[in-house]
């Protein structure tokens, strides 16, 4: 089965009826990118960088920073690598960054709000991702976004490192796609105001059903209420996938509901545009998407959306899968 599902890796992630989805790898070593290939990744969907950060004195510099991102770049070009900065706090714990104990992690300050407190760190990776960008084809997203301030923050350092790259005259993608994390509630609730700020959104899954449904994905006291098929969640993804589209903009899923098969028809029909997972998920999610239909998925996901519970999503989903898939 193992060799059956491999074969897929060169066959084209596309619908009976002709519509592509991009199925991309979530890595966070160079060393990941032999799996990514063999698994048939079109590039790297989700790089996370929190790993040049942890366990480690210190702070890695722009040209450290710099050689990391570079070498993944080059090395899965001409796919596309999509770097998010850095994401530490809540789970994700840095040396030498926290300043003191919180109360609620999850809740505090971290992702997107830790870099715009320490500017000189976010503009150290933020230059080292620019430079990377002419090794191949990057693009960089922000993680927690929750309004759109700091969307506008955040782009105003990345211009601030361009005019700075630009005057000492060093080589960078002058052109760099940007994009947000939507994983934050509020993200969701004006996804329409945040499209007009970004080229992508990329929906993370593990944070958004953990902040939706006030469940912490680490309790696993809890993980059964932890439900990725929650019409809350579902309703959620529609929001999104819509207000991305009615702006014009790509809408991505990188969190883990994006790498289980089950889940495929319905991130189909809501119109996803690349869905990006650990590798060897690829081929299994490829499967169901080459024996799929736009059209029928489109039907489930309007289905599916008036359920009352996940459970019933769920059967349902199922139900779908076994008769047509
Ligand atoms: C997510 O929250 O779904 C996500 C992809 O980011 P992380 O798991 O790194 O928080
Ligand atoms: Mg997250």
């Amino acid at each position: 089965l193992e060799q059956e599902l491999l074969k897929l890796k060169d066959l084209p992630a596309v619908t009976l009826d002709g519509h592509s989805m991009r199925l991309m790898g979530n890595i966070e070593f160079p060393e990941e990118i032999p799996s990514l290939k063999g698994h048939g990744g079109q590039g790297v969907g989700l790089y996370r960088t929190e790993m040049l950060y942890m366990n480690r004195p210190g702070l890695p510099d722009e040209e450290e920073q710099y050689r990391a991102y570079a070498t993944i770049v080059e090395n899965v070009a001409p796919e596309p690598v999509t770097i998010r900065t850095l994401d530490i706090g809540g789970d994700k714990l840095a040396t030498d960054l926290h300043l003191e104990d919180e109360m609620n992690p999850a809740m505090g300050l971290r992702a997107i709000r830790l870099s715009l407190r320490r500017p000189e760190v976010f503009k150290s990776q933020l230059r080292a991702i620019l430079r990377a960008g002419c090794k191949g084809s990057v693009r960089l997203f922000f993680p927690m976004i929750s309004g759109i301030e700091e969307v506008r923050s955040a782009k105003a350092v990345l211009r601030e490192c361009m005019e700075e790259l630009r005057s000492a005259g060093i080589p960078f993608d002058e052109k760099i796609e940007t994009g947000i994390m939507i994983e934050v509630p509020s993200a969701v609730t004006i996804a329409d105001l945040l499209a007009r700020e970004v080229d992508f959104f990329s929906v993370g899954t593990n944070d958004l059903i953990q902040y939706s449904l006030a469940i912490d994905r680490t309790n696993e006291h809890l993980a059964h209420l932890y439900q990725p098929l929650h019409p809350a969640i579902l309703r959620s993804l529609k929001t999104v996938a819509d207000a991305a589209h009615a702006a014009g903009i790509r809408v991505c899923m990188c969190g883990e509901m994006a790498g289980e098969p089950l889940y495929l028809p319905i991130l189909l029909g809501l119109g996803f545009d690349e869905l990006s997972m650990t590798a060897v998920s690829i081929p299994r999610v490829k499967k169901i998407l080459r024996r799929a239909r736009r059209s029928d998925a489109e039907r489930l996901v309007a289905r599916a959306l008036t359920f009352a519970t996940a459970a019933e999503v769920e059967s349902f989903v199922k139900s779908e899968i076994s008769a047509r898939f």
